[in-house]
Parts: structure tokens; sequence; C-alpha cells
């Protein structure tokens, strides 16, 4: 079966609860487990708390989008902001990594992604912003 869905929304974190459940909602049809959905929903969370935290700085004038594919059984979904982009990928993947710290982040975000995914890629440039992919 094959089956997509497309979101764009402001970016606030006021969103967050309702793209999660957004998700948790269509992957339905998979049949997941109850903790399939919560790690769905929270892969969803972190990347869509960074879209917007650091994408935009929160800037709630700019848009944040989240596309979802599900071919075969298996899922990927897209998380993709035109925000300022990622410094350095590779430090930005190491646990405890934040540019953040003023703002009491943990930077464990993308290594929760990266725990939970079969597979995450983050293509990011700077000034264009940052696109994650993540298959589960
Ligand atoms: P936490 O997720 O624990 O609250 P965090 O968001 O800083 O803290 P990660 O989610 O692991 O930690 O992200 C690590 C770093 O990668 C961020 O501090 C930021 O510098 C960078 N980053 C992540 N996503 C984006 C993005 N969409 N745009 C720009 N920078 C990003
Ligand atoms: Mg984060």
């Amino acid at each position: 079966m094959t089956n997509e869905m497309a979101l764009s929304f402001s970016a606030t974190l006021e969103n967050e609860p309702f793209v999660r459940t957004c998700i948790a909602s269509f992957v339905v049809c998979l049949n997941p487990t109850v903790d399939e959905i919560v790690e769905i929903k929270t892969i969803v969370g972190e990347a869509v708390s960074n879209a917007i935290i650091h994408g935009y700085n929160g800037d709630k004038g700019c848009l944040v989008k989240v596309k979802a594919y599900i071919e075969d059984d298996l899922l990927t979904i897209y998380v993709i902001d035109k925000g300022q982009g990622i410094q350095d990928i590779e430090k930005a993947r190491q646990p405890m990594f934040t540019s953040k710290k003023e703002l009491e982040h943990a930077g464990m975000g993308l290594s929760i992604i990266e725990a939970l995914c079969d597979e995450t890629t983050i293509e990011s440039s700077l000034e264009l912003g940052t696109q994650l992919i993540m298959k589960k």
C-alpha cells in the first residue's frame, strides 16, 4: 500500500502537539503498537521543535513542513525548514551537543531520533534550511 500526507504550519511550539497527533493518526493503517506510536510522536516532536527553535529561532511568521509516506509498511517522515541551517552536522549529531545551552537544551533531540529510527538523514545548508528524513 502507498499512502502519503503533507502538513505546513506556523513555526510555533504551540503547533507541536497537533502535528504529533496528526502523524499518530496517519500511521494507524500500519497497525502500530502503543510503543511504536509513542516513538513516532517522539521523533516528530523532536524534529519539529528543532525546526522551530533552531531553524527559525522561533519566528512564527515562518512555515515548517512535515511530509510522511507509507510504502510497503515502511514509514518515511520528512521535517523541513527553510531556516538558518546547521553549521556542522557531525557535531550536531553528537549526544549532548547544543548550540542553545543558555535555553537549557540538553542536546539530545537528534540522538533520540537516531536511536528510535532505522535510518536518519540530515541535509542542511546555511541560510537555506534543513531537511530531516526519518525512516521507521
Ligand atoms: P534538545 O533537543 O535536547 O532540547 P537541542 O535541540 O540543542 O537540545 P538536538 O536536537 O540534538 O539538541 O540538536 C543539536 C543541535 O543541532 C542544535 O543545538 C542545533 O545547533 C542544531 N540543529 C538541529 N536541528 C536544527 C535545525 N532544524 N536547524 C538548525 N540547527 C539545527
Ligand atoms: Mg532538539
